[in-house]
């Protein structure tokens, strides 16, 4: 992960492509009422980064309503304009430790969270979509309440070993890093889709055909090598927002 595309980013694209995730996670139904969040290092440190404010709504984000926060400000949680704590405390230790990771989405979307909910949260390669996970998946079963110390938070950091993109935690969502908005953004739109397509499949009680390692971890490579998907992606979101929604870019 290079985080030289995140840091070449300025300020203004890095505010209008989390917009734009905001906006569609919520067009999705991947939200969950004013809650989760979503944010982007703007220094090349990772210390300085973008995060949604409190209680706003994903589908009435603009570019001009994400907070600049600090990670190393203690003094944040006391701001009048205060992020909800535990994005503070999530996001703040993994841009501080994880500075190569541009970009943090923390989700509750049903089916990566139903999946998070099995005794079970394993991702068995089953389509192309799940052998995109193949090695990439961290789990935390270690469920404790509300990350509301800033422990929780670097305990979360410490799992995100090298290589691997997607926290899936137990009991509660799933985390994913990215190196840039983009990449972020289109990780989190293909695990749920690949968890959906999981638990489709377990609903019809029949087997499933699981590929070898070997196919899995090929096609796990082939997937890194479209990276340009990702881009691609995000571009079109922000075409059609601007089309449809273009308050978004305010
Ligand atoms: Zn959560």
């Amino acid at each position: 992960m290079s985080a030289g595309d995140g840091a070449a980013m300025t300020h203004r694209e890095a505010r209008i492509d989390l917009a734009a995730a905001f906006r569609w996670f919520a067009r999705m139904n991947m939200h969950e009422s004013v809650a989760n969040h979503l944010s982007v290092a703007v220094s090349g440190d990772g210390l300085k980064f973008l995060i949604n404010p409190r209680g706003r709504h994903f589908a009435r984000m603009r570019a001009r309503d994400l907070l600049l926060l600090d990670a190393d400000d203690a003094g944040t949680p006391g701001r009048e304009d205060a992020p909800d704590p535990t994005a503070w405390h999530l996001h703040a230790r993994l841009h501080a430790r994880l500075p190569a990771a541009r970009c943090v989405m923390h989700l509750h979307p049903v089916h990566a969270t139903a999946l998070a909910c099995l005794e079970d949260p394993s991702m068995p390669a089953i389509d192309m979509n799940t052998m995109r996970f193949f090695g990439r998946v961290a789990l935390d079963r270690d469920f404790a309440g509300m990350a509301l110390s800033p422990a929780e938070g670097d305990r979360v950091a410490g799992l995100m070993s090298p290589g691997k993109t997607v926290l899936l935690m137990a009991n509660h969502g799933v985390l994913v890093i990215g190196e840039s908005v983009a990449a972020a953004f289109d990780e989190l739109y293909y695990f749920e889709r690949a968890a959906q397509t999981l638990l489709t499949c377990y609903a019809s009680g029949r087997p499933l055909a699981i590929v070898s390692d070997e196919v899995a971890a090929l096609t796990e490579r082939q997937w890194r090598d479209y990276g340009q998907l990702a881009i691609d992606h995000l571009q079109n979101v922000k075409a059609i927002l601007e089309h449809e929604a273009p308050d978004y870019l305010t």
